[in-house]
């Protein structure tokens, strides 16, 4: 695995996801990174963290139990109680063209496809949080 050299000490990430391994494995790259990392593992709590919570970054799960992902966006992106508005990337299992258009027509800022690599989150980060980005050698 190429070596991680960004940090993002200061950021709030909320990780919306159901399956165990893959919770286990992005929140360690963003670790990684020094980010702040929860987990919802559903549609209710993701959207009711969100909104206790002013997040710099959430990941969405597209498919999870209760609400999908991209439900989840919408009702984030109309929500006036949000004071802080949150970048939101869609984590897709499949990198079918269409799916990219519904993320972004929910309200995402982006996507970006499972299984998921530390290389192309780092990335995402730095694209995101260019102005918060820490760089240790
Ligand atoms: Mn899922």
């Amino acid at each position: 695995m190429k070596k991680i050299t960004s940090r993002f000490p200061n950021l709030k990430v909320l990780l919306v996801e159901d399956y165990f391994i893959n919770q286990e494995v992005t929140k360690d790259i963003l670790e990684l990174m020094g980010c702040t990392v929860d987990i919802a593992e559903e549609g209710n709590s993701a959207l009711e963290m969100a909104r206790k919570n002013p997040y710099d970054l959430i990941l969405m799960d597209l498919q999870i139990p209760n609400k999908d992902g991209l439900e989840v966006t919408r009702e984030l992106r109309k929500d006036p109680g949000i004071n802080k508005k949150p970048i939101i990337v869609a984590l897709t299992a499949s990198a079918l063209d269409g799916d990219k258009e519904k993320c972004l027509e929910a309200g995402a800022d982006d996507y970006l496809s499972k299984p998921m690599e530390a290389e192309g989150l780092e990335e995402c980060l730095r694209h995101f949080f260019q102005n918060q980005l820490v760089v240790s050698s």
